[in-house]
């Protein structure tokens, strides 16, 4: 299939954004220090291999996805740098991402056990995840670090290439909890270092830790929801004097436009009944596409003036209360900038009561991507 659009809904991608935001990041990071760009879920909904090859062209120096699928569409698409994957991978699929030269995760003396036993032609590479409080994957006392190093030490299947962790906090107000976890991983880092002499790259920070704490990162960071231009949280967004320009927007365009009298109702359920004679359009966006229910009474933007949806979002097609009469094909902006207008993401979120990553990552795959170079 070509690439024609049959519909007029649309998600606008600005990759000079991506770039701008790598950049940002990178002038306040110490030399020593990559980034690794963090592209799973699909670069949060933003297109993973078109992410990932702006993010390289932009000075990063590796890739992270969840799945191993992830990985291998980047691969697919001819990306060679190293790929890590933070998800458990299964022994049987070690093999196939091996032959890949996928990284992968591993915690589990277990599955070094299980490796082992495949007694590969060529080892997998991995990196070691110590969970410090995040309390979700990762080994967590010194007794499992050291078997496990023992028994990777002893592996001709495998080579340890990396060491990391995750902060639960590291977008909080307070900082206790964050303290808590890096003191605990310099001991293991401490630790680690004691029993094994070989290089291995080190990174504890997500894009919360390394804005807030560039200073203290190892050698690479890994860049997730800023890289996107959203900040982690509004504590981030409030007090650190970071530039980021986000880089996800959505589109439509009013398809059908009518003259309503007094008193007539819209959508399922008659939820919404015009007061006066009203103008009212539809646009081709609804819950299949993630624009979801909840967002009834949300406003989109028209000619840089906000307009609300009235009536229930339904599968396919949602409704607006127009100021006025507009023709048929008038652009409508749901998130991004009209004019002196800004519908952000966060709003979006904020009416969700969710956060930012979770706004893009829900745009389904139904509305095509459209990249931009500005
Ligand atoms: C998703 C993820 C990241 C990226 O976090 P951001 O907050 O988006 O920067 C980093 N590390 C791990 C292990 C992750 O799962």
């Amino acid at each position: 299939m070509d690439t024609k659009m049959y519909r007029n809904t649309w998600a606008e991608v600005d990759l000079e954004a991506i770039s701008y935001n790598i950049r940002q990041m990178r002038n306040r990071l110490p030399g020593h220090c990559a980034v690794m760009a963090v592209v799973k879920a699909d670069a949060y909904g933003h297109g993973a291999v078109e992410v990932a090859e702006k993010a390289l062209a932009s000075g990063a120096k590796m890739l992270a996805v969840a799945l191993l699928e992830e990985a291998f569409t980047l691969r697919e698409a001819n990306i060679t740098v190293p790929i890590l994957v933070f998800g458990q991978v299964q022994p049987e699929d070690v093999p196939t991402a091996a032959d890949h030269d996928i990284t992968l995760t591993c915690f589990q003396k277990e599955w070094v056990r299980d490796v082992n036993r495949l007694s590969l032609p060529l080892p997998v590479k991995v990196h070691m995840n110590w969970d410090t409080g995040m309390g979700r994957v990762g080994l967590r006392t010194e007794e499992e670090l050291k078997a496990i190093t023992k028994e990777i030490h002893s592996s001709s299947s495998i080579r340890l290439t990396g060491v990391y962790t995750h902060f639960s906090t590291a977008d909080d107000a307070g900082f206790d909890y964050f303290e808590m976890q890096h003191n605990r991983f310099k001991e293991f880092l401490d630790m680690f270092k004691s029993i094994r002499h070989e290089p291995t790259a080190v990174h504890i920070g997500n894009s919360a830790a390394s804005i807030r704490f560039p200073e203290r990162m190892y050698d690479y960071i890994r860049f997730g929801i800023a890289m996107y231009g959203l900040y982690p949280s509004d504590v981030l967004k409030e007090e650190y004097d970071i530039d980021l320009e986000p880089a996800f927007s959505l589109h439509s365009r009013l398809v059908h436009v009518k003259k309503m009298d007094a008193g007539e109702s819209v959508s399922y359920g008659a939820t919404y009944t015009t007061e006066y004679e009203e103008f009212i359009g539809t646009i081709p966006i609804g819950y299949a596409d993630g624009w979801i229910r909840k967002l009834q009474g949300m406003d989109v933007l028209i000619e840089g003036e906000r307009m609300p949806i009235v009536g229930r979002i339904t599968m396919d097609q949602t409704m607006i209360k127009l100021d006025k009469e507009y023709p048929a094909g008038t652009k409508v902006t749901l998130i991004g900038k009209q004019g002196d207008n800004e519908i952000e993401t966060d709003e979006i979120a904020e009416k969700l009561d969710t956060i930012n990553y979770e706004i893009p990552c829900m745009i389904s795959n139904r509305v095509p991507r459209l990249y931009t170079t500005n």
